[in-house]
């Protein structure tokens, strides 16, 4: 693929780009993130690097963290897990409530809020550190050392989190949660808040794009099989309610953040970053669909 002339078309569109939308403000530290702030970078399989804008500059990566969560817990529970999480998208907001009433506490997938929660509770049922041994995953993944929590953006969300604690303890009232619904919620709170660049974000996918193997260091992350199925999950779940619409003009399995953040992976050739963080109506990055919507028509090369 000839990515530099991609790149050099993508810097012309974004020119001439409108950006619409609003920054996530629910949680009140995401508010205060400069509205026009943009990114973007692609790391190939060969480990060959492009990018554009703030690449550097490290964000709130919100719900891409959930795919990551899956990664460990799949790895640790194997089809364990699926009997306590579903692999079906859900049509509704990503914290929504109803649908897990209706079907006893057992969330529709991991990408969603509650079955992130889920997947926590595993982290902390099966890790002896569970912060600490995934923040090692994820810096061993990226090649970065010093990525980080947030404890600014996670005490923020903590103080406004009331439908993320209603999540948890409904399940736990369903018996789907094992430990303390408290300490469960905090994992969560904590992953969410991690915060990367878009070179770290594209670097720390790769092995999705790779078959499981992290290119980076030769090991391997997880099965080609799980592999496979962490992206099936994506492409079915990974950008809200509006995971259809992206597959119908992207073709991509993809994961957003409310920070404006959105990881792509095209199995066997790449994985991608953006980050522009006015957010549509379902919250997902408004430039950043629209580019990776470009990329794979430029290109003629989606998984489709
Ligand atoms: N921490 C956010 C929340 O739980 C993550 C949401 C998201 O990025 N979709 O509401």
């Amino acid at each position: 693929m000839d990515y530099k002339s991609l790149f050099t078309e993508i810097s012309i569109l974004l020119k001439a780009m409108d950006d619409r939308g609003e920054v996530a403000s629910y949680i009140p530290e995401l508010g205060k993130v400069d509205p026009g702030s943009f990114a973007m970078h692609l790391t190939s399989v060969e480990n060959l690097g492009f990018g554009l804008g703030a690449m550097d500059e490290r964000f709130s990566i919100q719900s891409i963290a959930k795919v990551l969560s899956l990664a460990v817990a799949f790895d640790l529970e194997d089809d364990r897990l699926w009997r306590r999480v579903g692999v079906e998208p859900l049509g509704s907001p990503f914290n929504s409530l109803v649908q897990l009433e209706y079907e006893n506490g057992i969330p529709r997938n991991p990408l969603i809020n509650a079955g992130a929660l889920v997947v926590c509770d595993i982290l902390v049922s099966r890790l002896e550190h569970p912060e600490r041994d995934f923040i090692a995953f994820v810096r061993k993944l990226a090649g970065n050392p010093d990525i980080d929590y947030s404890p600014r953006i996670s005490a923020s969300e903590k103080r406004t989190g009331f439908r993320n604690a209603a999540l948890v303890n409904l399940m736990k009232a369903y018996g789907n949660i094992e430990n303390d619904a408290d300490t469960v919620l905090n994992v969560y709170l904590n992953l969410c808040s991690i915060e990367m660049s878009c070179r770290e974000l594209a670097q720390a996918f790769l092995f999705l794009a790779a078959g499981g193997v992290n290119p980076l260091t030769g090991e391997r992350v997880v099965s080609v099989s799980k592999s496979k199925r962490i992206n099936a999950i994506m492409l079915l779940c990974g950008f809200y309610d509006e995971a259809g619409e992206f597959a119908f003009k992207v073709g991509l399995p993809v994961k957003s953040g409310v920070g404006g953040g959105i990881i792509a992976i095209h199995p066997g050739n790449y994985s991608v970053a953006i980050w522009s963080p006015r957010l549509n109506e379902k919250g997902n990055s408004y430039r950043g669909m629209k580019i990776l919507e470009f990329m794979t028509t430029w290109t003629q090369s989606s998984i489709f």
